[in-house]
């Protein structure tokens, strides 16, 4: 269903090789490496994040105290793929653990603890692969295969943990190599996912018969799909008392290959605390119909923000300038195209709409076309596509797209995608809130409609 290629602008990509259906399925893929946060130590299971709330009651290791698991199969699991919890990463974590923050200035803060603990599993990793053991060749090189290269800011910070892996991994000084330590911190900022741990409130996963697979209690960092540790989105309350969200982050090697705009056709679900093996899964699914060649793309920020925001975080954690159509649009008529002064913006008349060149036209006689979100105009956008040379977007699809995809829960900005393949159901893959065709029409005739 998808193929990797290489674009001349942003390198490679994965495209579509058939037509795909909004809803459809069109990545599912374990885990390279799963870290589970510092802070979620006694919360979030070592071996595969779930929410211990969510079971009947973690173990914790009881040689490190430092690390916890859903149960006996994951504690075994992470002992014995040694890379995970074996004897060297549990020693490691202990000594880290008893390292107070702050202490000879080595870790400045939670990220620094968070950054020790995911090089702890590289480095064991890459010293299993050196001693020739298949699984863990086979992962370090895909981890060394995920783009990135180090900038002055993880040289920096690798120079300051030195010294902390060198003591918890019982390294001979200066032994743990800067420059090394420093692209695997890259690579991490780059390619992994912040796992949100589920809402303060709905800890206990409910019982109550969501809809199928990974509803109710998928609560990945997904917000607008987000990749790296850059993004937390909060409830107000947690913003407030600065209560962090990640459970812990993943790296997943193909999804790492699906590059960002701001107005994206797939969105990121995950399941973590889900019963079954595939808990651990990353699933994209599409947000509306895609033809075959089109580029897929997800979103590193929530759908939400706008276009300033949305550059900053382009550019702080990725080192790039987002140039996608929406940023082309939003940089040119400013970033609310839809102030507040009431003037209701892209609801255009049929004469205005006669003069646009892309987007909503061909079935925009009459109200707004909601299938022009859906499929048809998307359809010409994605063709037109060798992507940012495709123009702006048009205003008025994108007030639509938002409106459709953007989850109406006051401050959940996840993002929204049908349920399954032909099913009119949205589902937020943040919180799960689901919506039919038909609210969706009936909140739009709401404030909107005049
Ligand atoms: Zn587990
Ligand atoms: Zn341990
Ligand atoms: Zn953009
Ligand atoms: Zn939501």
């Amino acid at each position: 269903m998808l193929e990797v290629r290489q674009h001349p602008a942003r390198g490679r990509g994965l495209y579509t090789t058939r037509h795909v259906q909004g809803g459809e399925v069109v990545l599912q893929e374990g885990p390279l490496m799963l870290v589970a946060a510092h802070t979620m130590k006694d919360a979030a299971c070592a071996m595969c994040l779930r929410h211990l709330a969510a079971v009947a009651g973690g173990i914790q290791c009881p040689q490190c105290q430092q690390a916890s698991f859903c149960g006996s199969a994951c504690k075994q699991a992470a002992e014995s793929s040694h890379w995970v919890h074996g004897l060297d990463v549990c020693r490691a974590y202990q000594k880290l653990g008893a390292v107070s923050v702050g202490e000879q200035q080595a870790l400045q803060d939670e990220q620094d603890l968070d950054a020790a603990r995911f090089l702890i599993h590289a480095l064991c990793l890459k010293a299993l692969a050196v001693q020739g053991q298949a699984d863990a060749i086979q992962r370090c090189t895909s981890l060394l295969s995920l783009v990135g290269d180090p900038t002055e800011v993880e040289l920096r910070v690798a120079t300051r943990l030195r010294p902390v892996l060198e003591h918890a991994l019982n390294a001979v000084p200066n032994s743990v190599d800067v420059t090394e330590v420093a692209t695997l911190l890259r690579k991490e900022q780059l390619n992994s996912y912040g796992i949100l741990a589920p809402p303060p409130s709905t800890s206990q996963p409910s019982s109550a018969p969501a809809a199928p697979a990974l509803a109710s209690a998928s609560l990945g960092a997904q917000g607008g799909d987000v990749q790296g540790a850059g993004y937390a989105p909060m409830t107000e309350e947690e913003a407030e008392d600065g209560e962090r969200r990640l459970r812990g982050s993943a790296l997943y090697v193909q999804a790492s290959l699906i590059n960002h705009e701001c107005n994206p056709n797939v969105a990121r679900f995950d399941a973590f605390d889900q019963q079954g093996p595939t808990s651990t899964h990353v699933c994209f699914k599409a947000m509306h119909d895609l033809p075959p060649g089109t580029e897929v793309f997800q979103s590193y920020c929530p759908l939400s923000w706008d276009h300033e925001e949305r550059q900053a975080h382009c550019k702080d954690v990725y080192g790039f300038a987002c140039t996608c159509q929406r940023c082309q649009m939003e940089g040119r008529h400013g970033d609310r195209m839809q102030g507040d002064d009431g003037s209701s913006g892209g609801w255009m008349t049929d004469d205005e709409e006669g003069g646009r060149e892309a987007g909503m036209g061909e079935d925009g006689e009459g109200a707004p076309s909601i299938s022009g979100v859906d499929g048809g105009s998307m359809a010409v956008d994605a063709d037109a596509a060798g992507a940012s040379e495709a123009g702006p977007l048009d205003p008025t699809y994108l007030q639509l797209y938002l409106l459709k995809y953007v989850c109406p829960i006051p401050s959940c900005f996840g993002t929204m995608a049908p349920v399954g393949p032909g099913v009119s159901l949205h589902e937020c893959a943040v919180c799960g809130h689901t919506r039919s065709e038909e609210q969706f029409l009936q909140e739009l005739e709401g404030p909107i409609a005049e």
